[in-house]
């Protein structure tokens, strides 16, 4: 027995020493496999996560600098993953995020340029997503998630791909943002033409649902107007967007096992590690449907030595296809999506969207959709603005040598990253984003001062790069900060106050401009005549927050404050401007009317009235509340009733040590705050608004206005600095109780496009278990929220995203601010405690912003949310000049239209237009209106493209896809069309038929936005003012 076993024994050595022979020099790796039909062919997807933006700046993390806070140089990434493709012609890998890619670009040789190129045309090196970032799904604005991923006019996103490489990305590849919008799903994947979406982050037990029945992998519809037109092919991976489980992270400093595959040294582990990948594969096989899988090789700025993660992916697929029971092969999200197609399958369809997530019972990601509130709306502020501006510049046309908006467009489209907007980066990145939106906006703002005079002294008919007029601008206007309205009028001077309109419709409006006398008077000067004006005396709370942030943002102290706002009414023309004068009053009879201070009339039943106009808000005499809201208009008449609170900030406990944080809101408690009697209840009268100004607390003051001719409550809120002496962080809401029974159901917006039903405690997809009863029904809100019942609705819009729901019938709330003490353990490792600082002394944070309510008869309230909507988005653009006694009207356009007497269907706008380096000028027109929401403007809509440029010959007009990378029929064509389970509901899309050339009328379909190239006869870089 004995001897044989010595004898086994001596085999094996021999055997041993035999093989070691023949492979212990060198091996040439079979990494040429191809999909193997019938077998487990798992996909292996190479790919770095690389945030523009985060824990370092964008520019940080490109050149690695700041290492001590996070490992991480984009450079290495792409300097290493070239020289490996070239090492290995099977190699593949994915690239995102065009932010670093140009960063990288500009700097590579030409030889090295040529090489890329090869590498792509290849297919070893494969752009997907295609914008400058993984935009956040949760707080940007639809417009600003096409704009960043189109980027057209700097030389990067998607045309600059086309154009550079010839590749139109086929991938939507969202694998890190916190939940996922309907919009991303139709609009910027399948409108995109985009084959396929890949994501990771979904709720944990919408998670484990999928996984048990296979349907992590569906097709999801994400628009129910444009219905199966729009579906997209989506995967959620199995756990995250990093290696599966079983020890696959390759970075120098992983940890993981690697293959040792030299039978000469120690640790020799082959058949080890192909049995980890075989089981692996053989578990996430398990749970998805067709044989073919994606292993995602990558994370967080991986791949810095990408020959570590290439040498152990070269071995896996030598070996694991020795092996033979799984086949391991390289391959892209392009490729895998393609062999599910060829699969035949059909898919389960999926509907509405992915919020809210949660990764845990406790771990609601619903803080974020308010976190860092004013840099929200800054964002959503400077994107109405540089839409606004890009029409400007096509007014005046593009001057190669000059000014131009590609600053302020490169900002907005870095600021859209899912660390950005989203407000879950660190205080120095939040800073870091503010400072190129800045930076931006200062040479849009030039622009459009130039635009603005070459327009008003159309008498130059000619090129104009030096007007005489000087156009300045306020961007603290809304902190009552404005030098040129300030000034004194007693000189004989006059102020040009200048309301540019960048929607396609004429729109009346009232404007606010603070000055400083009390006798002004203000002239329409398209006829000369006065129009009413009414001054509002500016209350402490808005001088101390001038004062204070004037000091912070300009380093100037102020030791003079305005004394009014002047309100006066506008009327200005769809895509123009009008022009009013503000002078001192000559009598008291033409004179603003100051606005009456004295307590308001008292009815009967104790209730005090507000609004000049048939809109009236009733409060309660005695306790100061809002008790009711009616509109005889509208025959509209509800009880309303407003209060704030806030939650206290949890900082986790024993069993889950989950705190709120940046990312995730975990409520400890709710705190009404009550409106303290002592702190006077002052309201203004006047013939324009009433104004109801309340300090609700010593943090919180809150205007409610009531124009005359405005059917909606605008309310103005000052919340800051929350107060942490207590070490309670906190989260304030304010909310609206109504007698309505909303029966669990409310809306909200999907990145202020689509409204999507929600239902409280419910998910469509599966069977929810609350944890979280307030923050589990949270839902990120950009355009507004509303709640209907049998006979009214009740609609909240809003001036950035904040998170809201209903969490009781009849009941809604908006999030406003956030001010906590806690890192919530999610990665940005920093407490959200924004502080604002002159010199050396630093506060909390107060936010100003604005909500709009309004409450319509069952039915009626889509036109009021769209309208107002757009409105709100796109606010008058502001504009002054100083007018030295002459007459501005009879040497300046003091009214203009660049459509002439044309204005835009009341259910279409203009979201993009602009003209590019070659003169092509880009426009999107978008219907705003589903299917089915409005009885009169839910249909097909027209628009006579003539008539929006009169005067200008269309030689040639392209269709395109969303991105206009490509045009719109070739797009339709190649776009793969998946099969859905079970037999197709009945479906009747509308959209608009094809352009003839010769009429160049355009046909909107409910929710359709269509994108045109357009080539005018003369290139409109050298377009004369009109
Ligand atoms: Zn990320």
């Amino acid at each position: 027995m004995a001897d044989r076993r010595l004898f086994t024994f001596m085999l094996f050595v021999l055997s041993a020493v035999c093989c070691s022979l023949t492979e212990a020099g060198y091996i040439s790796y079979n990494t040429n496999s191809v999909i193997v039909p019938g077998k487990i062919n798992v996909h292996l997807v190479a790919h770095s996560h690389d945030d523009v933006g985060w824990l370092k700046t964008v520019d940080q993390y490109y050149v690695g600098s700041k290492n001590e806070i996070q490992g991480a140089c984009v450079q290495n990434v792409l300097d290493s993953v070239v020289s490996a493709l070239l090492a290995d012609r099977n190699r593949r890998f994915i690239y995102v995020e065009q932010a670093f890619f140009q960063r990288w670009w500009r700097q590579q040789s030409d030889a090295t340029k040529k090489i890329v190129k090869e590498l792509v045309s290849s297919g070893q090196l494969e752009f997907i997503n295609g914008g400058m970032c993984m935009h956040d799904e949760a707080a940007p604005h639809y417009i600003d998630m096409i704009d960043q991923t189109t980027l057209i006019r700097q030389p990067f996103g998607h045309l600059f791909i086309k154009q550079e490489f010839g590749q139109i990305p086929r991938i939507g590849w969202q694998i890190d943002p916190f939940g996922h919008s309907a919009v991303q799903a139709y609009l910027l994947s399948a409108e995109v033409g985009f084959d396929a979406l890949y994501f990771s982050r979904i709720d944990y037990q919408d998670r484990e649902t999928r996984k048990k029945f296979k349907t992590l992998e569906i097709v999801w519809r994400g628009s129910k107007t444009l219905g199966s037109s729009s579906d997209v092919f989506t995967g959620i991976f199995p756990k995250n967007y990093e290696p599966p489980p079983g020890g696959f992270y390759f970075e120098v400093n992983d940890k993981d096992p690697v293959i040792q595959d030299d039978p000469l040294l120690f640790d020799y582990n082959v058949q080890e590690r192909v049995n980890d990948f075989v089981v692996s594969a053989l578990s996430q096989a398990n749970i998805t449907r067709t044989n073919h899988i994606m292993f995602t090789m990558g994370t967080d700025f991986k791949y810095q030595y990408a020959n570590s993660w290439f040498r152990q992916m070269d071995k896996f697929i030598h070996y694991v296809n020795q092996d033979g029971r799984v086949n391991a092969l390289y391959s892209t999200p392009s490729l895998y999506t393609d062999a599910k197609y060829a699969s035949n399958e059909t898919w389960t369809l999926k509907t509405d969207d992915f919020f809210p997530y949660a990764d845990g019972p406790n771990g609601y990601w619903t803080g974020y959709f308010s976190s860092r509130p004013s840099f929200k709306q800054y964002v959503r502020m400077l994107s109405g603005y540089n839409l606004a501006a890009k029409q400007l510049e096509f007014l005046k046309g593009r001057d190669s040598s000059g000014l131009t908006t590609d600053s302020l467009a490169d900002a907005l489209a870095i600021a859209q990253h899912h660390d950005a907007v989203s407000g879950t980066e660190q205080q120095h990145v939040a800073n870091d984003y503010a400072k190129r939106l800045f930076i931006g906006y200062t040479e849009a703002e030039k622009l459009v001062g130039l635009s603005l005079g070459c327009l008003t002294e159309s008498s130059l008919n000619s090129d104009c790069y030096s007007p005489k007029t000087n156009f300045e601008q306020c961007p603290l206007l809304n902190i009552s900060y404005c030098p040129p309205s300030e000034a004194d009028f007693s000189n004989g001077k006059d102020l040009v106050v200048l309301l540019y309109n960048s929607l396609g419709w004429k729109r009346d409006d009232v404007i606010r401009i603070p000055v400083s006398s009390d006798s002004v008077t203000v002239l329409d000067s398209a006829n000369g005549r006065e129009i009413e004006s009414q001054l509002l005396p500016i209350n402490e709370a808005s001088v101390r927050i001038r004062s204070q942030y004037v000091k912070a943002y300009l380093g100037e102290f102020l030791d003079v404050a305005p004394k009014f706002w002047l309100a006066f009414p506008v009327s200005v023309p769809p895509f123009g401007f009008s022009t009013y004068i503000v002078s001192n009053a000559r009598s008291q009879a033409s004179a603003a009317t100051m606005s009456s201070l004295h307590p308001s009339k008292e009815s009967n039943d104790g209730y005090i009235e507000i609004g000049p106009g048939e809109l009236k808000l009733l409060f309660n005499a005695n306790e100061h509340e809002l008790s009711y809201y009616t509109n005889s208009g509208r025959a509209v008449n509800s009880s309303l009733k407003q209060s704030y609170k806030f939650y206290a900030g949890s900082v986790g406990e024993y069993t889950d040590l989950q705190a709120s944080g940046a990312y995730v809101f975990r409520p400890d408690g709710t705190f009404p705050i009550k409106s303290d009697d002592k702190v006077p209840f002052n309201i203004l009268h006047g013939p324009i608004l009433d104004e109801v100004h309340q300090q609700i607390n010593p943090w919180i003051y809150q205007i409610t206005r009531v124009y005359k001719t405005k059917e909606h409550v605008e309310f103005e809120f000052l919340v800051g600095p929350i107060p942490i002496e207590d070490e309670t962080g906190k989260e304030l809401a304010t909310e609206f109780s109504t007698s309505m029974e909303t029966n669990k159901i409310f809306y909200t917006d999907s990145n202020g496009r689509d409204f999507i039903k929600r239902i409280r405690d419910y998910r469509t997809d599966w069977a929810l278990h609350v944890n979280q009863p307030v923050a589990g029904n949270y839902y990120p809100i950009n355009l507004g929220i509303y709640i209907e019942d049998d006979n009214t609705e009740l609609s909240l819009l809003v001036d950035r995203c904040v998170g809201g729901s209903s969490i009781q019938d009849g009941q809604v709330e908006l999030m406003l601010h956030r001010r906590l003490l806690h890192d919530d353990g999610k990665g940005v490792a920093e407490a959200l405690n924004e502080r604002v600082c002159v010199k050396n002394e630093c506060t909390g944070l107060t936010v100003q912003g604005k909500f709009y309510l309004r409450i319509d008869p069952l039915g009626e309230g889509a036109n009021w949310r769209r309208t107002t909507g757009q409105e709100i988005y796109s606010p008058l653009l502001v504009a002054f000049t100083v007018q030295d006694g002459g007459n501005w009207a009879n040497s300046h356009v003091s009214t203009f239209s660049a459509m002439e007497s044309y204005s835009l269907p009341g259910n279409v706008a203009m979201i993009t237009l602009q003209v590019l380096k070659d003169g092509t000028v880009l426009l999107r027109l978008a219907h705003l209106y589903e299917v089915d929401e409005d009885k009169d403007l839910s249909i097909m809509a027209t628009v006579d493209l003539n008539k929006i440029f009169p005067g200008k010959k269309i030689l040639k007009i392209t269709e395109t896809n969303l991105s206009a990378n490509q045009e719109r029929s070739v797009m339709e064509k190649k776009r793969l069309k998946w099969r859905v389970d079970g037999t197709p509901a009945r479906e009747k899309i509308v959209r608009g038929g094809p352009v003839d050339p010769s009429k160049l009328l355009v046909e909107l379909g409910p929710m359709e936005i269509r994108t045109f190239l357009i080539y005018f006869d003369k290139p409109a870089s050298s377009h004369a003012v009109q």
